[in-house]
């Protein structure tokens, strides 16, 4: 068996559109922000947000800290987050000076519990801002209502949720701002970047301002910003990866369409599961099993040659540089999440095959421990 070649978990395509595009910007001379990314800002706004305004950014995390600082964010402040996620969502809040709230998970959609968020707000509530983990939209219909009642803002983490929907809108459309990640992993890539779409003028306006040393007109500089402008070589890349982004997205939901047929009926096993209304992108393909989940991911590596990920092992409010945030906070079903779930191959470069491999794998893996 490990004579076949190794299936990665993960597999940026970059084509030669990408490096012709590259190249055209090169030979232009000019390198920095400019065309290209006023470009890719508009074709992505049409694409993928309803036309919401959008603004290119230097990384995904650059676009949540901006996106906050834009949206009035600041220190007294609490924003309620996910604990299961990656750690640039924590992390935003407490670089604004405000402090991360964790709620718990619903265990079906890995993604915030509307009854945990509700539990968790204060009269320091600033906003709410959930996590389309995986590629699975959120509850943003219940968040909604909970927002509107406490009048509190939505934000949302849609690092990695390019093109999911809930109920017929995209995930980039719910929130007062929106941060997709343009990481080489997520479904599309920019090389490093981000994209932040925003519900208004005057949020589009503060986070162009903090992305360039607080200046709209040359050194008038009117607050105190960043420099985390997206470069024209990057904006270049994702304006080719953006007409392609919908086809890879059908390609992973025919991979996962795949993979639950063979593993849906596997004792100790659970698929990922689609709300009602919803549009799953399968950033991620995550299975939970019942137990064992290490030894399962050594096995599926080192025995059946397939690569898988843990997202995430260790729940945010546990981290060093966040626990401190999250005093004696107890998250069972975050904790739960995170001894159980495995990540396996769904990339669109998948074969027919490699996904036969995978389910193969995966039976013969924890059927072992059995
Ligand atoms: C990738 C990711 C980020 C950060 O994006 P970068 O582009 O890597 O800075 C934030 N949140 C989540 C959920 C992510 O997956």
């Amino acid at each position: 068996m490990v004579s076949l070649p190794f299936i990665p978990a993960a597999k940026p395509i970059i084509g030669d559109e990408e490096r012709a595009a590259v190249d055209r910007v090169l030979l232009s001379g000019m390198v920095a922000q400019g065309p290209e990314a006023k470009a890719f800002e508009a074709e992505f706004a049409d694409r993928l947000v309803g036309g919401r305004q959008c603004v290119a950014v230097s990384s995904g995390t650059s676009g949540l800290h901006l996106g906050l600082l834009a949206a009035g964010v600041g220190p007294g402040d609490e924003v309620i987050v996910p604990s299961f996620t990656f750690a640039a969502t924590g992390n935003s809040v407490a670089l604004t000076g405000a402090t991360p709230v964790f709620a718990d998970i619903d265990p079906a959609s890995f993604c915030l519990d509307p009854a945990s968020v509700r539990a968790a707000i204060t009269e320091r509530t600033k906003g709410i801002m959930p996590v389309h983990l995986y590629g699975h939209p959120a509850a943003m219909d219940e968040l909604r209502v909970i927002a509107d009642e406490h009048g509190v803002a939505l934000y949302e983490d849609a690092a990695q949720a390019h093109g999911a929907q809930l109920h017929g809108t995209p995930v980039g459309a719910f929130g007062d701002f929106a941060m997709f990640s343009l990481y080489p992993t997520k479904n599309m890539t920019s090389g490093e970047g981000g994209m932040v779409s925003c519900a208004t003028d005057e949020i589009a306006r503060n986070v162009r301002l903090l992305r360039n040393q607080g200046m709209e007109t040359q050194y008038a500089n009117e607050v105190i910003g960043f420099n985390a402008r997206m470069t024209d070589l990057h904006a270049a890349i994702g304006r080719v990866q953006l007409t392609k982004v919908e086809a890879w997205t059908a390609q992973r939901q025919a991979n996962a369409a795949h993979l639950d047929a063979g593993l849906a009926g596997l004792p100790g096993v659970t698929v990922p599961v689609v709300r009602e209304g919803a549009v799953h992108v399968y950033h991620q393909y995550t299975i939970r099993v019942a137990e064992d989940r290490d030894r399962i991911v050594t096995a599926l590596r080192e025995e059946h040659g397939v690569g898988s990920g843990v997202y995430y092992p260790i729940p945010n409010h546990r981290l060093p540089s966040l626990a401190p945030y999250a005093p004696g906070l107890d998250l069972p079903r975050t904790e739960e999440a995170a001894q159980q779930v495995i990540s396996l191959p769904v990339h669109p470069s998948l074969t027919d095959g490699d996904l036969e491999r995978v389910v193969s794998a995966v039976t013969a893996a924890v059927k072992a421990g059995s």
